[in-house]
């Protein structure tokens, strides 16, 4: 389909503040023209029903059907109740890939040196298979499960987006020092398909290696691909070395499904009050027009965003500033 052609993409506003940035997000995508029109999907904690599926299947089919989707963010009990809304959608959804780019905002102060990584990490196996027994009083054992099927689908992912997006190298980070069989063949598997895509260059890291140098030479690095936890961590430090929470966007990626949000929470202590920082969202939703070819829209949108961040007049609070996310919102539609 060409650029023109309308599109409908599932939104869930979300819990907390993702009302508020998710308007953001349909304001500036409708400023840009963006061929998009919403089908809202009020998933939420406050609408689980008990003794009834988390999330209704019918909510299920129409985003499976729709392809494309923005989540804010779902408050999760923490400790008691039911499951996290988070986990039963990417598992009902089969979202195998996260891939959070994490790149230095001209304008943004940091501590570090420029950062311009994309961290992909492997969403479904690994440490999180929460394969956990107590063998005998005091002594635990705890499955990693790291399957051929989806490393290979996580590594190709990254080299199909490194290639997408003009990116030049691919490092595959790793124990497989110590994790001979496991990391071992999540390596393998990376090597493999690296074979496959001789225009980008293929480098592999440990991952302790690979911890230091990200704060000290971050330029090693251009697209990582991790396995679960590793990529979890991973992920967590690089976003801190650019600015943090309310700047970080990321992608989820299934075989037939795409969703996108933020990497922060639902902000209960500001919620409602106008005050959250939308860039995460906005960003997040670069990343989708981005997986849905619409490049042009994509560049222009995250374009006025930099430059309203760059300029630093209108800022919201969490960036030491003083607007309103409305107004901040205003601010990147007048750039468009
Ligand atoms: P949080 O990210 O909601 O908040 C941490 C701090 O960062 C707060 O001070 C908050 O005000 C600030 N913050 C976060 N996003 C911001 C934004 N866009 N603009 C300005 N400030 C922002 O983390 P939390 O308090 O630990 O979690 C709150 C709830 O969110 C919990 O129920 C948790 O389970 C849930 N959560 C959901 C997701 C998700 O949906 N993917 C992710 C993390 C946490």
């Amino acid at each position: 389909s060409t650029a023109n052609t309308m599109r409908t993409v599932a939104l869930i506003p979300g819990d907390g503040i993702g009302p508020e940035i998710s308007d953001a997000v349909k304001k500036v995508l409708a400023a840009a023209g963006v061929p998009i029109q919403w089908e809202e999907y009020p998933i939420s904690t406050k609408n689980v029903v008990p003794g009834q599926d988390l999330i209704p299947s019918n909510v299920l089919d129409s985003i499976r059907r729709l392809g494309y989707g923005i989540k804010g963010p779902l408050e999760t009990p923490i400790g008691k109740g039911h499951k996290s809304l988070n986990l039963t959608l990417r598992q009902a959804l089969g979202l195998y890939a996260n891939v959070r780019p994490c790149r230095t905002i001209p304008g943004i102060q940091t501590k570090f040196p420029a950062v311009d990584v994309v961290i992909i990490r492997e969403n479904t196996e690994g440490e999180y298979v929460g394969l956990e027994h107590e063998v005998v009083p005091g002594v635990v054992e705890s499955l990693k499960v790291i399957t051929r099927v989806a490393s290979e689908r996580v590594a190709r992912f990254a080299f199909e987006f490194a290639r997408q997006n003009k990116r030049r190298r691919v490092t595959a980070i790793h124990k497989a020092s110590v994790l001979k069989l496991s990391d071992g063949m999540f390596l393998d598997c990376c090597r493999r398909i690296a074979a496959e895509y001789p225009d980008i260059e293929f480098k592999e890291a440990l991952i302790e290696l690979c911890s230091g140098y990200l704060i000290s030479q971050p330029e090693r690095y251009d697209v990582l691909v991790l396995t679960n936890l590793a990529g979890d961590i991973i992920s967590d430090l690089a976003a801190g070395l650019v600015g943090g929470l309310g700047l970080t966007a990321s992608l989820n990626k299934g075989e037939h499904t795409v969703l996108a949000e933020a990497v922060h929470g639902t902000a209960p202590d500001i919620a409602g009050k106008d005050l959250a920082n939308p860039t995460a969202l906005l960003l997040s939703a670069v990343l989708l027009l981005r997986d849905m070819g619409l490049q042009e829209h994509a560049n222009r949108i995250e374009h006025a965003i930099y430059t309203v961040l760059r300029e630093g007049q209108v800022r919201t609070r969490d960036l030491g500033g003083k607007a309103l996310c409305s107004e901040y919102t205003q601010a990147i539609i007048s750039k468009l």
